[in-house]
C-alpha cells in the first residue's frame, strides 16, 4: 500500500524530529553583496546585499532566532526565478550543500530540500524506485520543486508526497501533510517565511532498466520541443485554463521576439531567453509586452510562473 494512506495528523506529529530552540551560535556562511546573476538560471540582476548559507537545519534555526525575518528570500538551484536588475535588499537565505541527505526505503525515499531533482532522480532509478522519473528534466532543487509543485509529463510534486519537512520563520520545525500545503497548479500554500527543508516522496519498486528508458524518453522530449543549453527560467507564464500559453504568445506575434539581447524562443514561445548580455529589465518589458498583447487578443490575462525578486531600475529602454 502506498504510504499516504497510511499518514494522518497524529502519527506524523509523533515522527517530527526535535530541534533544540536555542541562541546556538551560527556556523553557516554569512555573504554581502552577492552577484545573484551568478546563481540564477537567466543570469541577469543585481546583488542580494547579504546572503546566508545554513549549515544545516539547526544552524538555520539558530539564525533565524538570531536574526528574526519577515520575509527572507530563500535560494534554491535559481532556475525559476528573474532578479531585477536593482537586486535584493535584504536576506537571501540559499538552501544548499547542507540539506542534500537521501535516504531511500522499498517505497519512499527521505530527501533534502537542497538536493538537485535530477540526481534523486538518477539514484532512484539505480535503485528501482519509480515514481520520480518526472524530476529527471527538471533543472531546480527538491525545495524549489515543492514551493513551485513543479511537474512535468502528468507528475507533480504534490503527487508524489507524503510529508514534508519545513521550518517556521522562528527555527521550529514542522511536519506537513499534502493537504495542509493546499497544493495546486503551479502553487504551494507554504504560509510566507517559512522554509522547506526536505520531504518523504512515495515510490514504487520497479525495473531499472525500465525506468532508465522511461527517463531517457522524457530528455528525447524535451530536446525536440523546449530550448536545451541556453539561459532561461524555463516557462515564464503558467497555462491558463484555456490552454497552454504558448499558444497565445505565439498567436499575438512573440514567437522569436526581441528586446535587447532577451527574446522569446523560436522553438517553445513560453520559454525566455538571455541571449548573453540580457538585463533584467529587457526580459520583464519583452514579457509584459507579450502578456499585454495576449490579453489585447484573446482576453487571456496570462500570470507569471517566474518568480521575480527585487527592485527594478531604469535603463533608459
Ligand atoms: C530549462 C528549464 C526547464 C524547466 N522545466 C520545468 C518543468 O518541466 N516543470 C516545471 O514545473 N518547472 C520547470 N522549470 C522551472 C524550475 O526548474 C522549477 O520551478 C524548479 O522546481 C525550481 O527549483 P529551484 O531550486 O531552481 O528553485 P528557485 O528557482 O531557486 O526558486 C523558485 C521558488 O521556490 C522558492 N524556493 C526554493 N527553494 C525553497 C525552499 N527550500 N523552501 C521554500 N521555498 C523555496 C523560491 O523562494 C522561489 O520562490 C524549468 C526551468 C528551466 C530553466
Amino acid at each position: 500500500m502506498e504510504e499516504s494512506a497510511t499518514l494522518d495528523r497524529e502519527n506524523v506529529e509523533s515522527a517530527a524530529p526535535m530541534m533544540p530552540l536555542n541562541s546556538a551560535t551560527i556556523s553557516g556562511r554569512i555573504e554581502h553583496n552577492v552577484p545573484l546573476s551568478k546563481m540564477t538560471w537567466l543570469r541577469v540582476g543585481g546583488e542580494a546585499s547579504c546572503m546566508f548559507h545554513p549549515k544545516d537545519a539547526e544552524d538555520l534555526s539558530a539564525f533565524l532566532q538570531k536574526f528574526p525575518q519577515e520575509n527572507p528570500l530563500i535560494l534554491g538551484a535559481g532556475s525559476n526565478i528573474l532578479v531585477r536588475d536593482g537586486g535584493v535588499a535584504g536576506w537571501v537565505i540559499k538552501i544548499g550543500k547542507g540539506f542534500r541527505t537521501f535516504q531511500a526505503s522499498e517505497h519512499h525515499v527521505d530527501v533534502g530540500a537542497g538536493l538537485l531533482d535530477r540526481y534523486v532522480a538518477d539514484q532512484c532509478q539505480k535503485l528501482g524506485l519509480s515514481g520520480l522519473e518526472f524530476m529527471t528534466t527538471i533543472p531546480g532543487t527538491i525545495g524549489g520543486g515543492l514551493s513551485m509543485n513543479a511537474s512535468c509529463y502528468g507528475t507533480d510534486f504534490a503527487d508524489r508526497l507524503v510529508h514534508a519537512n519545513v521550518m517556521d520563520p522562528f527555527g521550529k520545525i514542522h511536519i506537513l501533510l499534502p493537504q495542509e500545503l493546499n497544493y495546486g497548479y503551479r502553487s504551494c500554500g507554504l504560509p510566507l517565511g517559512w522554509i522547506f527543508l526536505g520531504a518523504r516522496l512515495m515510490c514504487t519498486p520497479s525495473n531499472p532498466e525500465d525506468i532508465a528508458l522511461t527517463m531517457a524518453d522524457m530528455h528525447l522530449q524535451r530536446e525536440k520541443t523546449q530550448p536545451t543549453m541556453v539561459k532561461t527560467g524555463g516557462s515564464t507564464f503558467a497555462n491558463p485554463q484555456q490552454g497552454p500559453a504558448w499558444k497565445y504568445i505565439d498567436q499575438a506575434g512573440f514567437r522569436g521576439k526581441k528586446l535587447g539581447q532577451a527574446m522569446f524562443s523560436e522553438k517553445h514561445c513560453n520559454f525566455l531567453i538571455n541571449q548573453g548580455h540580457a538585463t533584467a529589465h529587457d526580459l520583464e518589458t519583452l514579457a509584459e509586452q507579450a502578456k499585454q498583447a495576449v490579453f489585447d487578443q484573446s482576453g487571456i490575462a496570462l500570470q507569471w510562473e517566474i518568480v521575480r525578486w527585487g527592485e527594478i531600475i531604469a535603463t533608459g529602454r
